[in-house]
């Protein structure tokens, strides 16, 4: 029996919260929000939306909390997450976080656990450098640890794999910066509200869906 699942997966840059949220999409059958896709699909259809968040994201600073809020409420509104849903990238500073919870009272809904990777920094940097995404749909690769089946080119469309504009290394500082100072703080905010879970930042050699799934199972869900 599937229980309804409502997650939210917490953690630096590239600490590998897109691959496991994808991952326990799968097992849990319910939709991945990721709010850093949801902007780098406004950016790539060109609207009002994407060139304000781009203005902020080539600095590697966060968008500003109401817009990013809105723009999930609006997703949280569609349909499909009533099913469900692993929040990937949001919240990203306590505030949001408490916006998070009036929206989902709102919607009638409540977080069921909120899943944190703790990656050392030395890793996260090892990790974003081989970072490659897909220009169309957004899949990511690593290209070490999950390289794609023929070099720079996605599985699942075909399309060409590039490094995200602020994958650069001076980007990537200051995300690492603002995780620090202003996402950090939201590992206590969700330990206080007895809604944290730690994982390991490392895969087993089974794989992303088989270590989620055994997460599914210790948490209940499955
Ligand atoms: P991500 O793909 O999650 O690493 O997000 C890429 C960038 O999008 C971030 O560095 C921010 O500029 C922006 N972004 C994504 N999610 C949020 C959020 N919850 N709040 C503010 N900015 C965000």
């Amino acid at each position: 029996m599937m229980k309804k699942a409502n997650l939210i997966m917490l953690g630096a840059p590239g600490s590998g919260k897109g691959t496991r949220a994808a991952a326990l999409c799968e097992v849990l059958g319910v939709e991945q929000i990721s709010t850093g896709d949801l902007f780098r699909h406004n950016i790539s259809e060109g609207t009002e939306l994407g060139k304000l968040a781009k203005s902020y994201m080539d600095k590697g600073e966060l968008v500003p909390d109401d817009v990013t809020a809105a723009m999930l409420e609006d997703r949280l509104k569609q349909p499909d997450t009533k099913k469900g849903f692993i929040l990937d990238g949001f919240p990203r500073t306590i505030r949001q976080a408490e916006m998070l919870d009036k929206m989902l009272s709102d919607l009638g809904e409540k977080i069921t656990a909120v899943i944190y990777l703790d990656v050392p920094d030395e890793e996260i940097i090892r990790r974003i450098s081989g970072r490659r995404i897909c220009k169309s749909c957004q899949a990511s690769y690593h290209v070490s640890f999950t390289p794609p089946m023929h070099e720079g080119r996605c599985d699942k469309c075909d399309s060409e794999l590039v490094i995200r504009d602020d994958d650069k290394p001076e980007t990537v500082k200051k995300r690492l910066e603002v995780f620090k100072s202003t996402t950090f703080p939201l590992v206590k905010y969700y330990e206080d509200k007895h809604l944290l879970v730690t994982i390991p930042p490392e895969l087993s050699k089974a794989g992303a869906v088989a270590d989620m799934r055994e997460l599914a199972r210790k948490l209940n869900l499955i």
